[in-house]
C-alpha cells in the first residue's frame, strides 16, 4: 500500500465521526490517528480510543520535544497529531487518516503536499445547529453557548474549503459515505471510483457545494463564479 495520508476536516457537528466510523467498516488498510488533547473526555469517550487525554503541561512538553506533526488550539483546548502515528501506520503498511481542524490541516498540507485533503460540510447552518443540539441532548449537555461557539467556528472554517482537494456534503449519510469511500479508493488507484471522486473535487465546484456555501453566506472565489 502506498502509505497515503488522508486529512479530514469538518466543522464540529457536521457528522465527521459518524462518516469516518462507517468508512472504516467499508475500507480496509486505513489506520486512524488518535490525537492528543487537553480537553476533558466527553460522553463515553475513553483514553486511547477517541483521544489520548493529557494535561496542558504534558502537551507543552511534547510540543517542545517536537513530538507533533501538527498541533492547534481549538475551542480553548490543545489538539495534536503525534509524529509517532505516521510511523505506526507505515510499520503496519496502512494509509493514515487524520481527523484534524483546518489550522492543523494547513500545517500538514504545507509539510506533506501529497496528502489528500477532504472537507466535510453540513447541508446548511440550520441543519448543523440541529445536529449540534441533538448531540448535546444525547450527551446530556445543555450549554447553549457551546453550540453558538461551534456554529460561529463553522462559518470561519468553511472559508478554508478551497484549500482542500475534495469537499463533500453530509446530507444523506449513505451518499456521503459512498463519496468518501470513492475518494479513498480512487486515490489508491481504483479507476472505477473516478467519476464519483471527481465530482467531489473542489476545483469542480459542484452545484451542491455552491448551494451549501451560499447557505452559509460564503462568497465564491472569482474563479468559481
Ligand atoms: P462531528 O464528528 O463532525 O462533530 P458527529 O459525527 O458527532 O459530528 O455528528 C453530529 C450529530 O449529527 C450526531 O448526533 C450524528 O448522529 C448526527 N449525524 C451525522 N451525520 C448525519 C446525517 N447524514 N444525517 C443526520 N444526522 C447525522
Ligand atoms: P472535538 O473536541 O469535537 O472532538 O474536536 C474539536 C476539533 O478538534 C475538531 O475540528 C477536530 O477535527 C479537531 N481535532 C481533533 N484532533 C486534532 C488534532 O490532532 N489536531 C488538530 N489540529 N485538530 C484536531
Amino acid at each position: 500500500m502506498a502509505g497515503i495520508l488522508f486529512i479530514i476536516s469538518a466543522p464540529s457537528g457536521s457528522g465527521k465521526s459518524t462518516l469516518v466510523t462507517q468508512l472504516r467498516t467499508l475500507v480496509e488498510g486505513l489506520d486512524f490517528s488518535i490525537s492528543y488533547t487537553t480537553r476533558a473526555p466527553r460522553g463515553s469517550e475513553e483514553n486511547g480510543r477517541e483521544y489520548y487525554f493529557t494535561t496542558r503541561q504534558e502537551f507543552e512538553r511534547m510540543v517542545a520535544a517536537d513530538d507533533f506533526l501538527e498541533w492547534a488550539e481549538v475551542f480553548g483546548n490543545y489538539y495534536g497529531t503525534a509524529v509517532a502515528a505516521l510511523h505506526h501506520a507505515k510499520d503496519l503498511g496502512k494509509d493514515l487518516l487524520l481527523d484534524i481542524d483546518v489550522q492543523g490541516a494547513l500545517q500538514v498540507m504545507k509539510k506533506t503536499p501529497q496528502a489528500v485533503s477532504i472537507f466535510i460540510l453540513p447541508p446548511s447552518p440550520q441543519i448543523l445547529e440541529k445536529r449540534l443540539k441533538n448531540r448535546s441532548a444525547a450527551e446530556k449537555v445543555t450549554d447553549e453557548s457551546i453550540i453558538q461557539k461551534r456554529l460561529a467556528g463553522a462559518r470561519n472554517e468553511i472559508k478554508q474549503v478551497w484549500d482542500y482537494k475534495y469537499a463533500l456534503v453530509n446530507d444523506v449519510l449513505e451518499n456521503a459515505v459512498a463519496e468518501m469511500r470513492a475518494i479513498v479508493l480512487f486515490e489508491r488507484g481504483d479507476s472505477e471510483c473516478e467519476s464519483l471522486a471527481n465530482g467531489c473535487r473542489t476545483d469542480a465546484a459542484s452545484l451542491k457545494l455552491k448551494t451549501v456555501l451560499s447557505a452559509f453566506g460564503e462568497d465564491l472565489p472569482d474563479f468559481h463564479r
